[in-house]
Formats: C-alpha cells, structure tokens, sequence
C-alpha cells in the first residue's frame, strides 16, 4: 500500500507518526507526501484546544476531499476522547484510540506487528526526510500518559496514566536514528519529568540520560517540555555534557499563586523561583522558555498583573502563550468567573510583546559569541550563496549565506549581529568553510 501519515498538535504525536512510518516500511508498504496517491491516509489527532478539535476535523474533511477512494484511520487525543463523531466523518474506516495506536498497523492491515530493523529507515533517507530540505532532528517518544490532575488539562484524559518506555528500548531506537544521520533527538512525553515514576525509580530520567549519552554518539540531545516539579536532584549537572541542549521548557502556565492553585499546578512562584536559580547556576547561557494561560476562570486583573510581574522577573528566553479554552470533561470548565475572549485576546497581547522583548534581549546576550548551530533548511539564495538556517544548541535562531548547502551540518558559528525578525546572524571561519569546501567536492 501507499500511506500518507499526518501528525497534528504535540512533537509527541509528530514522534509517534515516525514510528508508525518505520513500521509500515517494515512491512513493505511505502510513504507518499501526496494523499492523492495514497491508498491509505492516517491522522494522528489534537485535542488540547477546542481549537484543534476543530484543525482536526478539517485536515480530515480535506483529506477525504483529496482522495474519497482512500481508507482515513483517524488515532489520537480526538479519535480517543470523540471516537462516535470521528467514526461518523465521510472516509474514516478505522477509529484507533490512544491506547492501541502502537497495534495501528496491525488493526488497519491484519498484519502482525514485523520488529522495525535498521536498514528499514533506507527508504526514509531515499525519501530526503533526513538532511537536506528535511529533518534534521528526530522526536524520541520516551514516556506517555500523566498521573497529575492540572484542571484545564484534557491531554491526560486523552492520554491516560503515566508510563515509561524501557532505557534498553529508548537506546536501541536513538542508536538507530543517530545510524541514520539524525544529528539531533527530542525527547518527548506527555509528563517527561515523570519519566520512571511508573517503574517506582524517580530518578529514572537521569539514568536515562546517561544512558542516551553514553551508549550513543548521537551530537545533540534536547528535553522537550518539563513540568517544573519531582524532577531528579541530579538532573541538571549532567549538563556538563555539552550534547545536552542548553534549553528547557518549563510550563508555569501562571504567575500568580492564587491562579496555579485553581490549576492544581504543583508549582509556586517560590518554587519556581528556587528552580530557575538553580539551572542558571549550572548553565548561565541556557534558554528557558514558558508555556503561559492568560484568562484562567477566576483571573481577575490584579491575579494576572500578578502574574506578568512575576514572568518578567524571570525573564524568559521565549513564552508561549494561550489563552484559556474551556475543555468539556475537565473540572476548569466547570469554574464559575470565566473570563470574556476580548479581556484573554488583551492580555496575550501584552504578554507576547514581553516575549518579543525577551527573546530579543535573549538573542543580544550572544553576540559576539561562537556557538554550535544545527543547520536545517535553506530559505533562499543570493550572489553570495545559500541562505542557510540553524539553531544553536541553546535554540537561538542563526542565520548565515555561504556558498554551501550545510542542512544536517553541526559547525561553529560566531554571531555577528541581530536581524530584525529576531534571527541572529552568523559567519563561518574560512578553515570550516574550506574543509566544508573539501568535503562536498
Ligand atoms: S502535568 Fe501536564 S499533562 Fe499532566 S495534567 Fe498537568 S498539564 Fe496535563
């Protein structure tokens, strides 16, 4: 068969996708970009906001107006939390919850599960997913599922309890990847600091770590998102291994004590406080970067000045911001004193210009520095070469033109100046460039 896979929402979902790509290869079928082509289509769905229910749904309609004589198996938060509405949609022949996506080959085919093998990646390379114009990093699924009961969070009803992926597993999968020219690997999760807990070892995501770092050669190692609370004491001194990224994203989702109560949030602004000092004692130079909700039931205009108070004194490198969606089957929907859409929209407005002010401010510590940079995709050219772009292992967007096409290239960079879209600019030593020179001729 020809599958077209499509992952939305999380880079969980993105790394589940992969792994379902790898299986179906397994199995002899093969991938196409094109749904036209495809004789089956799968969507690994969001449903975190009422917002991605909705781009779900759409990218299903689309897909069935592309190809009504394909099959479309819909997994996912809202195949998992909706299964009767998706079941309904013009095309979905296969419904597979959360629970049984790793059976989803199995479930659409008949086919019992074949072990993915490495040289079952050959037609990914073939197929340019890997290096130039592709991707340069791969999303490593090393946990799932939340223990926790944050009130405005519907993943962990979509996702079920917590549970950890074996170390020799993670290792065997990364040592594939890093064998297949992945320069960088993203461990993702639904609740990664949670990693082990399931297994009765909190301290598991340092062992996994050091396993990552000592049975692979893989460059670049990257934690996606970490719930600021029960992370492992040791954790953060393995970053003197420089392939550990020297960035954390760490969810405060509010600034104010009072709302992070409603929230069941595990976390105050003492001890976050406590936290960000101590990564910045171990990595000065790292970026930390938020998730933050504005318009929570019940924020009232002091509780978020509160709260901006409090996210400018951290002084993120990046904040993501959302405005609260009420989420049918979680306890905030419920809350009295929510909060009109005009009041949310004014104050993610303010907060992504103090993200704008920081990640500028960020990006300016840096000039004038050599810093590692993955190179990823070219965005155009000019007489002066290829417009090259990468990020540093601290995720600072770099920029530089060179006569070279350097996608899937890690190099050292001195960062010149910065752009007015925020990206740094960078140059090459001419002795990199010639041995680059060298090397593509
Ligand atoms: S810790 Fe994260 S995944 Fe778990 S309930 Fe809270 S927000 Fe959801």
């Amino acid at each position: 068969m020809k599958v077209h896979l499509k992952a939305l929402g999380c880079r969980l979902n993105q790394s589940e996708v992969d792994s379902l790509a790898r299986q179906f290869l397994a199995h002899g079928h093969s991938l196409t970009d094109a749904p036209a082509e495809a004789d089956l289509m799968v969507v690994n769905t969001c449903a975190v906001t009422q917002e991605a229910v909705r781009s779900s749904r759409q990218s299903i309609h689309r897909l069935h107006r592309a190809n009504p004589q394909a099959r479309i198996a819909v997994t996912g938060c809202y195949a998992h939390l909706a299964p009767e509405s998706v079941r309904r949609m013009a095309g979905v022949a296969h419904v597979v919850d959360n629970y049984a996506k790793e059976a989803l080959l199995s479930i659409v085919t008949g086919e019992p599960l074949a072990a993915v093998q490495p040289f079952d990646l050959e037609p990914l390379a073939r197929q340019a997913l890997i290096g130039a114009g592709g991707r340069t990093r791969a999303f490593l699924k090393v946990q799932d599922g939340c223990d926790r009961h944050c009130t405005f969070c519907i993943t962990r009803v979509a996702r079920g309890k917590g549970r950890s992926r074996p170390i020799a597993d993670v290792v065997a999968e990364a040592q594939m990847l890093s064998a297949h020219g992945y320069q960088e690997l993203v461990l993702t999760g639904v609740h990664l600091g949670s990693y082990g807990h399931d297994l009765g070892q909190p301290e598991a995501l340092v062992h996994l770590l050091r396993a990552l770092l000592q049975e692979t050669s893989v460059p670049r190692l990257r934690l996606s998102s970490l719930e600021p609370w029960d992370l492992p004491r040791a954790l953060f001194a393995l970053w003197e291994d420089r392939r550990l990224c020297r960035h954390l994203h760490l969810p405060l989702q509010s600034g104010c004590d009072a709302t992070l109560r409603r929230m069941a949030r595990r976390t105050t602004q003492a001890a976050f406080r406590a936290l960000i000092a101590e990564v910045r004692a171990i990595m000065p130079d790292a970026a930390i970067a938020t998730d933050v909700i504005v318009g929570f039931p019940g924020e009232s205009d002091k509780e978020f000045a509160i709260s901006y108070a409090f996210i400018e004194e951290m002084d993120f490198a990046a904040l993501h911001v959302f405005r609260y969606s009420p989420r049918e089957g979680t306890p905030a929907a419920r809350m009295p004193h929510q909060v009109p859409e005009a009041v949310k929209r004014a104050r993610a407005e303010k907060l992504l210009a103090l993200s704008q002010q920081c990640s500028r401010r960020f990006a300016e510590r840096f000039i004038g520095q050599k810093r590692p940079v993955l190179w990823e995709a070219i965005s155009g050219a000019t007489e002066h070469g290829f417009i090259n772009n990468g990020y540093t292992d601290n995720f600072l967007r770099v920029r530089c033109v060179v006569p070279h096409v350097l996608s899937n290239l890690l190099t050292d960079v001195q960062l010149e100046a910065l752009a007015e879209d925020g990206a740094l600019l960078g140059a090459l030593e001419a002795a990199q460039l010639a041995q680059i020179d060298t090397s593509t001729r």
